[in-house]
């Protein structure tokens, strides 16, 4: 897997710039005896600190034995947010000299240590303890600072050991988040497709087969679910190693976009908690269900690319649109959309012909895009979520259609769906 990264560094020709920050990636039986021998290896082990949270503390005991080390315990499901990354902080600070820091756990405890570890410029080695994310060797971090989700740039782990004992333990409902995170790569490539042919995006092919690889490797390995023991844990291991795939498509990258398109801003929209109540679903659980109310929803509205586009990025970020669904938020959303005013959106630069020119290109991306029933039988093969109420959000059609419709707001990223609000709102005044 690193292999195949590392050929990408030194031979692509897209013209972007790849690099790669993890020098070790061990997915198999004995990686716990590795990630210690690393440490002791690479680092002064006694001032290494392993940050994991009370669920995943079981797992930590007897690296921290071997090492000697110092460790921290986040309570259970922390969310990775300026109050754990403060408390997080404030704890490095005490200790003073910290050689690297493990991250010992699933994705929330990574986002945590990895936002932490690139503050204070220090090393990170992930140990992941489920397979429930992509993001465990990205070089992002994923974080919801005082209500609104934003995307840092971070830095990726310089290794990682991933034991199949430790991760296939996780509970099933993990590893189906994982495959809803994967299954989301669907519309992120879509996304990514649509803006390079019509404004031009870099878009790395090597990069962009990749991710798409690592998509139809856990597509494949969800036909392996017979339901017994053995099959469960070579599915768990195959779904690890089709997210870590993805994983360094986005460090190669340099950022998310391979990984997260219109499905991912859905999840993000959801978990600002503006049209709904908090709800205790996974990241990769409210990712496939996006995917699966996303890709109907594009389908739809294929016929606005046989149009002229008529967008105006000011009033698409107008106030009297956002406040009604972002209230104490739309100063937030406003900045992450039209950062520096007039021509710094995502949607900048979009002329009346850009859909009109290319239509022949995005019929055919939007034909090759797969049914909702066909991802949903996929979701529904691993035990995953597919429905809104399986999320514990409102089943009713109108909150489907107001998270479709407000969720492209929450990241200046463009994506087919964002093009869709961006017409309405130019055309039809305030979004219903
Ligand atoms: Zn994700
Ligand atoms: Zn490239």
């Amino acid at each position: 897997m690193l292999e195949k990264a590392k050929k990408i560094v030194s031979a692509c020709r897209c013209g972007c710039h790849h690099s790669i920050q993890t020098s070790v990636l061990e997915v198999g039986d004995g990686a716990t005896d590795h990630l210690i021998s690393y440490i002791k290896d690479s680092f002064d082990s006694g001032t290494a600190l392993l940050v994991c949270d009370s669920n995943t503390a079981k797992y930590a005991d007897r690296v921290i034995t071997s090492l000697g080390c110092r460790h921290f315990v986040l309570p259970g499901n922390a969310h990775a947010n300026e109050t754990e990354t403060a408390r997080l902080s404030a704890h490095m600070k005490e200790l003073g000299d910290i050689s690297v820091m493990i991250a010992c756990g699933s994705g929330s405890v990574h986002d945590i240590v990895r936002y932490c570890a690139h503050e204070r410029s220090v090393p990170f080695v992930s140990y992941p303890t489920a397979a429930s994310v992509d993001g465990f060797v990205s070089g992002v971090a994923a974080m919801t600072m005082y209500g609104q989700k934003l995307t840092y740039p971070s830095s990726s782990p310089v290794a990682l050991f991933a034991e199949p004992s430790v991760f296939c333990d996780a509970p099933p409902r993990l590893t189906a988040s994982g495959v809803g995170d994967m299954i989301g790569k669907f519309t992120s490539l879509f996304d990514w497709q649509v803006s390079n042919i019509i404004t031009g995006e870099a878009l790395c092919t090597d990069i962009f087969g990749m991710t798409k690889e690592a998509l139809d490797d856990i597509i494949a390995a969800s036909n392996l679910m017979r339901g017994d023991s053995g099959s469960t844990r070579d599915f768990t291991v195959l779904v690890m190693k089709g997210l870590l795939l993805s994983g360094l498509a986005m460090q190669l990258a340099g950022n998310s976009r391979p990984a997260s398109g219109s499905e991912h801003h859905m999840s993000h929209f959801w978990e600002m908690h503006v049209i709904n109540e908090p709800t205790d679903a996974l990241h990769g659980e409210k990712v496939g269900v996006g995917t699966c109310y996303m890709l109907p929803y594009i389908k739809a509205n294929a016929e606005i690319v046989d149009k002229e586009l008529i967008i105006d990025e000011c009033k698409t970020f107008d106030r009297r649109v956002l406040d009604p669904v972002f209230g104490a938020m739309t100063d937030g959303i406003i900045k992450e959309g039209l950062p520096g005013g007039k021509g710094t959106s995502a949607l900048a630069g979009l002329g009346r012909d850009s859909l009109l020119k290319n239509a022949e290109k995005l019929h055919a991306l939007i034909d090759s895009l797969p049914s909702a029933e066909s991802v949903r039988k996929v979701l529904g093969r691993v035990g995953g979520c597919t429905e809104l109420e399986d999320i514990a959000l409102p089943g009713d059609e109108r909150f489907a259609r107001e998270s479709l419709i407000y969720s492209p707001f929450v990241r200046n990223r463009l994506t087919f769906s964002k093009i869709i609000s961006s017409i309405s709102v130019t055309q039809g005044g305030l979004l219903k």
